[in-house]
Order: C-alpha cells, then structure tokens, then sequence
C-alpha cells in the first residue's frame, strides 16, 4: 500500500516510502522532517507513558523544596504554589499555573497511553482517536520541565538566602519530564495512527490532496473531514494571517504593563520591595548569581522580544509574497515555536517563592499584577505563532514566481 504526505512546514506532497527502524525522512523542498520509523514504538511508548502518570501522581502529593526560615520549616509542593498566587487574588493566573503545570500534562499522559493502548490492540474506535488528538494538541501547553527549571531558579536564588533543601517530589519531577520526553520520542504518530485511524484508501491525485492537522493522511481536496481521523480538514490554516497578527498585537500591547508592574511584591521587616522584570534580573546580577541572571534575562526578556519581532517580520514577509530566504524563515518559525513557552520560567519562579517565603511580619513574597499581564504575554505569542501557518510563505511565494 502506497500513500501520501504533505510537508507540515511547506505543503510539499512526497510519496510515504518504507524506512528503516530509527531513520527519518526529511522534505525535499524545506529540509523538516516528514516521519521517522522507530524500533517497536507502541510497546515502548506504553511502558513510558505508564510510568510517566505514576510519577506525576507521585509529583502531586510529595514536596518540591523545603527552606528553613525562622526556625520553621516552609515547605513548596505543586498546588501551595498554585494556591499562593490564588491568596494573592490573581486566581486567573492561579488557574494558568494549575493548566499547565498540573492539569494538561496529565490529561496529555493518559489521552496518549489510552491511544497507545488502543493501537497495540488494533481497536479503530472513535474514543482512541479522540483521545489521540487530545494528548498530541496539548503538548506545547504542558510545561513541567519549565516549572522545573522555575524551581531550579528559585532554589539558587533562596539558597543566597537561607537553608533550602531539595526534596524527593524534585527528583520524581525530573523522572516524570524524561518518561514523557522518552513517550514522545518513541511513539511515532503514525505508528498510532495508521493502527486506530478508520481504513482509508490512498488519495489517487496527491498534489489535489488537501494534509489533516490532526493525523497527517493527505485526503481528497474535495473531502470536508478526514476520512481517517473526522478532523475537519482545512487546505491551510483559517484566517491563518489575520488571526496571528490580532494575537500577536494583544502581546505587544499587554508587554507594557508586564514590564511597568511587579512581578513579585518583597515584604521585609516592615518594607515593601515591588519587582519588576527588569528589577529582579538587575537583583540577580547585583547578588551575583550570573548564572540564572542570565536564564532570567534571556527567558523574560531576550525571548519575548525576539518572538513578537520575530514573527512580524514572518508575516510581513509572508504578506508581501517574499521568496526570500524560505528555509531560514521556515526554520526560523520552528525556533519561535519551540523557545517561546519557556519565557513561563519567571512566572513559575514567582509562584514557587511566594510559596515558601512566607513569614508575615520577617520576610514573604508576593505576586505581583504584572507577573498575570506577562503570562498572558506569552500565551498570546504562543497562540499568534500557533495561528501562523508557514505553508502560505511557500505558497505565496510559489504564486508570485508562477506570474514572472
Ligand atoms: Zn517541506
Ligand atoms: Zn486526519
């Protein structure tokens, strides 16, 4: 059986060629990867995926870090840092912190296992397929390794401080985050797909295919939803250009009041030390601890900046038809998806300290206003770069040199 697929960067259509266990097939036209072929992925995505859930279970009851203060122990677990930016009354961002930290990467562990079940047992039912969509649209949302790397912060940063220690919830975290990095790695979506997807015959005209978002099989362009997976299938994405550039200025707009408001409130003895962004990666170099100076730097500002610069220019680019440096432009789109979520860093650092440091009257921390307005900073450039749909600058351009 011979099929289809169209380049999920480019649109490019190849013919689907059987490979070899642990090698990838890359696009001719744009150099991304179409599909790789691994060694037994349904069985080794199970066992991942499997410990992967009851180490996130484990991750819920145990403690992240403990710091002494004062004589008494304060100890961070992962909803006391939900439910210290929930005190603080920014319950929206509370909610964000419980979605991404707790409630998408454990609806992305069980969806993905259930799938993964499912294919190694050959049932071609719609709950497999749901649930496979389900666990694959949710993976840039769930941000454990980021909320790790939060703690890292906070614990170099409490450590200049006073006692902190790191507990076994931690180490369990770390675990969690390379099972479901290993998950990823090894369960090859068409492994999963071409196993639970309703049977369809090959599309006889491919360059006439229009590609699923969902699974990837090239469908008939007359076909109004996947005959594999019912997604509804759109040639490119809707409103594709429009929608990124709404998200997009909401970002630029909001970034004012999250660099102008503090991220994190200080009360000590008595004084109140509102910090800003900026504020709190001048502190970091002031008490010399250049490392996350620079991690905080380049998450909270570096990032930020470059991702709403960056996908301007990819979408003036796009909308004056450019045909220039296409591969850099697509390869730069890749990086601006993958780097944006990690900006979450400070956020996470926030809420972990207002957690543990929290001694009325001595020394606690709060979250500030603008710790919220820059959350919604980076949701909104992960959606305008989820909007963006890199194909229409290899269309566009195709177009304009078909003219001349
Ligand atoms: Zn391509
Ligand atoms: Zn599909």
């Amino acid at each position: 059986m011979s099929s289809y697929v169209a380049c999920h960067d480019c649109g490019a259509v190849h013919r689907r060629e059987p490979l070899a266990p642990g090698r990838k097939a890359r696009c001719r036209r744009c150099g991304s990867t179409l599909y790789r072929r691994r060694h037994d992925p349904l069985n080794r995505g199970i066992a991942f995926l499997s410990a992967a859930l009851v180490l996130w279970l484990l991750v819920h009851v145990l403690p992240l870090l403990t710091l002494r203060l004062d004589g008494a122990a304060h100890t961070a677990t992962l909803h006391a840092a939900v439910r210290a930016i929930a005190d603080a009354g920014l319950w929206p961002l509370a909610l964000m912190v419980l979605a991404f930290v707790s409630l998408v990467p454990g609806t992305k562990i069980l969806s993905s296992l259930i799938a993964a079940i499912a294919a190694r047992q050959g049932w071609r039912h719609p709950i497999a397929r749901l649930a496979f969509t389900l666990g694959q649209r949710q993976t840039p949302w769930a941000m454990l390794e980021i909320f790790l790397l939060g703690l890292i912060v906070a614990y170099v940063k409490l450590a200049a401080l006073a006692r902190v220690e790191l507990e076994a919830g931690l180490v369990l975290l770390a675990l969690t985050i390379l099972c479901i990095a290993a998950a990823d790695a090894v369960l090859e979506p068409e492994a999963v797909w071409s196993r639970i997807g309703r049977p369809t015959p090959p599309v006889p005209a491919p360059d006439r295919g229009v590609a699923c978002h969902t699974c990837h099989w090239l469908a008939p362009a007359v076909a109004r939803r996947c005959p594999r997976c019912n997604a509804t299938l759109h040639h490119r994405k809707a409103r594709s250009l429009q929608r990124s550039w709404a998200f997009l200025i909401a970002a630029a707009v909001l970034y004012i009041p999250a660099n102008l408001y503090p991220m994190m409130i200080i009360s000590q003895l008595g004084r109140t030390d509102p910090t800003t962004i900026l504020g709190g990666v001048v502190d970091l170099f002031a008490a010399q601890l250049y490392g996350i100076a620079v991690i905080v730097f380049v998450a909270s500002i570096l990032v930020p900046v470059a991702k709403i610069v960056g996908l301007a220019w990819l979408l003036i680019a796009t909308q004056r038809r450019s045909a220039d440096s296409l591969r850099s432009r697509t390869r730069a789109y890749a990086a601006i998806e993958f780097v944006g979520r990690w900006s979450m860093v400070d956020v996470f650092m926030v809420a972990i300290l207002a957690s543990l440091v929290n001694v009325p009257g001595l020394l606690s921390i709060e979250p500030g206003i603008g710790a919220f307005a820059f959350a919604s900073v980076v949701i909104l450039t992960m959606f305008a770069s989820a909007s963006y749909d890199p194909r229409l600058a290899w269309d566009g351009a195709t177009v304009r040199h078909g003219h001349g």
